[in-house]
């Protein structure tokens, strides 16, 4: 083990040593603002030098305690030993060819590996991209060729990226719509099971909210016309929201009671995530298809398209594709990001993360009246942040708890519809004590408010 080299060899502690950002990053900051598109935002300006484990490294030699993973991304770590093993002998062979013109075996076994790691054991084949929005937009152009119908439903709180078609399908205008219009047509938004905000209170709520979005596409959309219906089955970016229970084997059966293609959307939730491989296992739900992103390489992008063979086979041949997707050195990243999961037990790690984490996230909301509710799976934890002794959101609270977190050297990222959502993604490999060290920062941060 060497004190220099970044990945699992890192030292796994937190350390501050500067104001955060220090005087290097802001240095690189007043670069990075001469040179970088302004639309292109950061949660926290510190400059990475190296990152692995449960810690990021600046360039001013702060160790700050990951909680948030590069959103969801590195859960096996960064620079994961099978992961860097793979890719590096991977770049050392061939960095290219385009699937489309000379094929290789690492994406065929990406494929492979995702026919048994989804749920179903009916026959299945994948589609390989580059980013979730990519992968999200080409579940849509399957299912549409599939049924040849053309609407897509989607719903309230959820997020799918940030290309045209995508835009319209994700929920907040700001920051992800606002001035980029017009948007992509045949896009219909229906509630979702909110538990905590649900205004006949959180048992009813599944029930209640699938009947409610049934009925608005019965009467808005036609089913008839329905080509998918597409959610994250644990919503991200709209909250960390788990809709209630009942809700999702509703809509998932109303769609097969139809013919509408069941799309899931697991780009943050999947692989090992939420304890599980994927989120929609929890209810036993087997969709259609499947988009996967973020966990699945380690790092580089890579992400796909699963599902049943004959939807996947729907469209005609060279009508799925791009130059880049399923990249050979981003295949092999998956390999080994795949092998680690499996190899440390990465769902077992997730559930004992929440495990650790939800006892003192629900002591701290018994302390704090400013935390709604707390909520999530595995290591896909958050909690909600309101005025005291009310249900309205409070984002300035939040993003004042979030900058404590950073002064302090643990970096959580913010996240919700109302911005009021304070979320927990920590690589699944950190460890046990840099957790609680956490934990203990966060509830620093609550007592200083
Ligand atoms: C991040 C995300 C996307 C978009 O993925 P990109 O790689 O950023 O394009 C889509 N869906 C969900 C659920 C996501 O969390």
């Amino acid at each position: 083990m060497t004190a220099t080299a970044g990945g699992p060899s890192l030292p796994q502690e937190r350390r501050v040593v500067t104001d955060i950002p220090g005087p290097r990053s802001r240095e690189l900051q007043a670069r990075r603002t001469a040179a970088v598109a302004g639309g292109v935002g950061s949660v926290l300006p510190v400059f990475t030098t190296r990152a692995g484990g449960g810690v990021v490294e600046d360039v001013d030699g702060n160790r700050l305690i990951d909680f948030g993973s590069g959103i969801a991304v590195t859960s096996v770590g960064n620079s994961a030993e099978a992961v860097v093993r793979r890719a590096s002998a991977q770049l050392a062979e061939f960095t290219h060819s385009c699937f489309m013109v000379t094929p290789y075996e690492g994406y065929v076994e990406v494929c492979e590996r995702l026919a048994e790691l989804t749920p179903g054991d009916h026959a299945k084949k994948s589609a390989l991209f580059n980013s979730g929005a990519e992968a999200v937009e080409n579940a849509v152009k399957i299912a549409r060729a599939y049924t040849r119908r053309q609407a897509v439903v989607v719903f309230d709180h959820g997020y799918h990226g940030r290309t045209n078609l995508t835009m319209a399908l994700t929920a907040k205008n700001m920051p992800y719509k606002h001035s980029f219009g017009p948007f992509a047509p045949e896009v219909y938004r229906a509630p979702v099971a909110y538990p905590y905000r649900w205004p006949t209170g959180p048992e009813r709520c599944g029930e209640e909210a699938a009947a409610q979005a049934i009925d608005m596409i019965e009467k808005q959309v036609g089913a008839e016309n329905t080509a998918a219906i597409l959610i994250e089955p644990l919503l991200g970016e709209g909250g960390f929201i788990e809709p209630a229970k009942g809700f999702l084997p509703r809509i998932a059966e109303y769609a097969r009671e139809n013919g509408i293609v069941f799309v899931a959307d697991e780009i943050q939730s999947g692989f090992c995530r939420t304890g599980q491989w994927f989120a929609c296992e929890d209810e036993g739900i087997v969709p259609d298809l499947i988009t996967t992103a973020k966990g699945i390489a380690g790092g580089l992008p890579l992400s796909a398209v699963t599902g049943r063979a004959e939807i996947m086979d729907a469209a005609h041949s060279g009508g799925l594709g791009g130059t880049y997707g399923g990249n050979p050195v981003a295949c092999a990243a998956a390999l080994g990001a795949i092998e680690t999961m499996h190899e440390l037990d990465l769902n077992a790690r997730a559930r004992r993360i929440e495990e650790i984490m939800k006892p003192r996230l629900r002591a701290l909301a018994e302390k704090y009246e400013a935390i709604g509710d707390v909520r999530g799976r595995g290591a896909m934890l958050a909690v909600e942040i309101v005025r005291p002794g009310t249900t309205e959101p409070a984002p300035d609270i939040t993003a004042a708890v979030a900058k404590a977190c950073h002064a302090e050297g643990l970096l959580v990222l913010t996240t919700g519809t109302y911005g009021n959502v304070i979320r927990f993604l920590p690589p699944l490999v950190i460890g046990e004590d840099l957790l609680e060290e956490g934990l203990s920062v966060l509830e620093g941060a609550f007592a200083g408010l």
